[in-house]
């Protein structure tokens, strides 16, 4: 059997290790020169960053699971790290939140009770919103912002923790992210084993994190990876789909194809076969929201307190420190969703959040070189509903599989919710075929 793959982001790897590691011969055809999509390195002078500083939970089990699948000791690649929140108000600290060594949820109770920069009250109002989210679903989808009105969750603490938390793991405003969704990112978080909610910070770069080697296991399996192969059109006959054409006019014969591809992509080369109109359709209701990351290299000696800091009230949302990653004396800084930044040039853009960080570390030097990296659709919209127009793995044609973080998981846009939908759509073709 041949299963051609089509995207060679963190799906499409996921698809195809999980075959090969099961004797099936792959081809995945990826149109950009590199892997890795949306959730890949970057050359930027004599150093790779990544297209966006990338953060894993203890959560990600089939993140874990592949890594470990490919030969990697998933100990060595992260800095792994009990949850610990610090967010920066106006330059000062304004709230402080670390779950204890205890197990769940005592983890998060006693995080919550200690939680500086909240007082009584709103420490009592956290904790019980988390109590009644575990009990009990909300019936209809609604916003995060409604959610947090029905549980009478206090302004500052929606602004100071809520708000932040919600644009961190949705990429979407309360007023209109998904309830459902915000609630089962929580659960998965801060229920189940204290572990779940610790913090993965990545060694090294995206590129050699999964990509690099999920493709040496690949090839070593008799597999075949092609960068720089758009697959143009998909040949169509007997209710199958026999063959993908690539832009270089080549074809490749397929028993099976995974698409690996964004939504918008996914639509476009299904539109023109027949039966697949309300699945176009349906993939037609995405939309996108963008991550913009600033890169400010200063001297060597600068560091943050912490590994990560949130801002409020400012331009910058997140500021992760890459000595993490080996890059000392670098930071990235995360702005998610839309916002007033969108409309700033690279170079002002910069140049603000520049001055963000001086008032925020008077201390610290000019630094000596900036890079903003904007992705537009970095993750699709966690919109009221969304999981109404979340496709699954299996399409109407027996051989066609569908792939991507906006396929039906109970993940928002992540690297968990991408290698989980892979591995889905391989188990689901293996299944059939046998
Ligand atoms: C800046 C940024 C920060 C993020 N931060 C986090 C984070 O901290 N934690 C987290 O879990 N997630 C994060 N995400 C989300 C995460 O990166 C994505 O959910 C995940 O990478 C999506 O993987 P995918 O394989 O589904 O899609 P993609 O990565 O988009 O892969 C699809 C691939 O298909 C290729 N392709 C498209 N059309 C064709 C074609 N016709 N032929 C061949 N190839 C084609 C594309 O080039 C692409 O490589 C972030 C995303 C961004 C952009």
């Amino acid at each position: 059997m041949h299963v051609v793959i089509v995207g060679g982001g963190w799906a499409g790897l996921s698809a195809a290790v999980t075959l090969c590691s099961h004797g099936i011969r792959v081809t995945l055809c990826e149109s950009a020169p590199q892997l890795g999509g949306r959730a890949r390195g970057l050359r930027w002078h004599t150093h790779t960053v990544d297209n966006g500083q990338h953060l894993l939970i203890g959560a990600y089990r089939a993140t874990l699971s592949l890594l470990d699948t490919i030969g990697l000791d998933h100990r060595q690649l992260f800095q792994r790290q009990r949850l610990s929140l610090h967010l920066i108000q106006h330059g000062q600290p304004a709230i402080g939140l670390h779950t204890l060594r205890l197990p769940a949820p005592l983890h998060l109770i006693g995080g919550l009770m200690m939680t500086q920069g909240l007082n009584w009250r709103e420490r009592w109002a956290a904790l019980r919103f988390c109590v009644q989210l575990r009990a009990r679903p909300p019936a209809d989808d609604c916003s995060v912002a409604d959610l947090l009105l029905q549980h009478t969750q206090p302004a500052a603490l929606t602004t100071r923790l809520w708000e932040p938390l919600c644009l961190a793991t949705l990429n979407t405003p309360i007023h209109i992210a998904s309830a459902r969704l915000f609630r089962r990112v929580l659960l998965d978080a801060f229920t189940g084993h204290a572990g779940n909610s610790d913090l993965l910070l990545p060694r090294t770069d995206l590129g050699r994190l999964l990509p690099e080697p999920a493709t040496n296991y690949i090839k070593q399996r008799g597999g075949t990876v092609r960068c720089g192969s758009r697959v143009t059109e998909l040949s169509y006959g007997n209710n199958r789909i026999s063959s993908v054409r690539l832009d270089d006019a080549t074809t490749l014969e397929c028993d099976q194809l995974i698409l690996a591809v964004p939504p918008y992509a996914c639509g476009r080369l299904l539109a023109p076969l027949p039966g697949c109109q309300g699945l176009v359709d349906q993939l037609q209701q995405f939309t996108y929201s963008p991550i913009c990351t600033v890169y400010l290299q200063y001297p060597e000696s600068v560091q943050l307190p912490t590994a990560l800091a949130g801002s409020a009230g400012t331009l910058t949302q997140w500021i992760f420190d890459r000595r993490t990653s080996g890059q000392p004396g670098l930071m990235a800084v995360i702005i998610s969703a839309d916002g007033p930044h969108v409309s700033l040039d690279q170079d002002a853009l910069a140049t603000a959040v520049q001055h963000e960080l001086a008032r925020m570390f008077p201390t610290w030097p000019t630094p000596l070189d900036r890079l903003v990296i904007r992705e537009k659709r970095a993750t699709f919209l966690s919109a009221i509903n969304i999981t109404r127009i979340r496709p699954q793995a299996h399409t109407k044609l027996p051989n066609l599989w569908l792939a991507g973080d906006h396929v039906a998981t109970s993940y928002p846009a992540t690297l968990e919710g991408a290698v989980l939908s892979g591995r889905s759509a391989a188990q689901a073709l293996l299944a059939a075929a046998s």
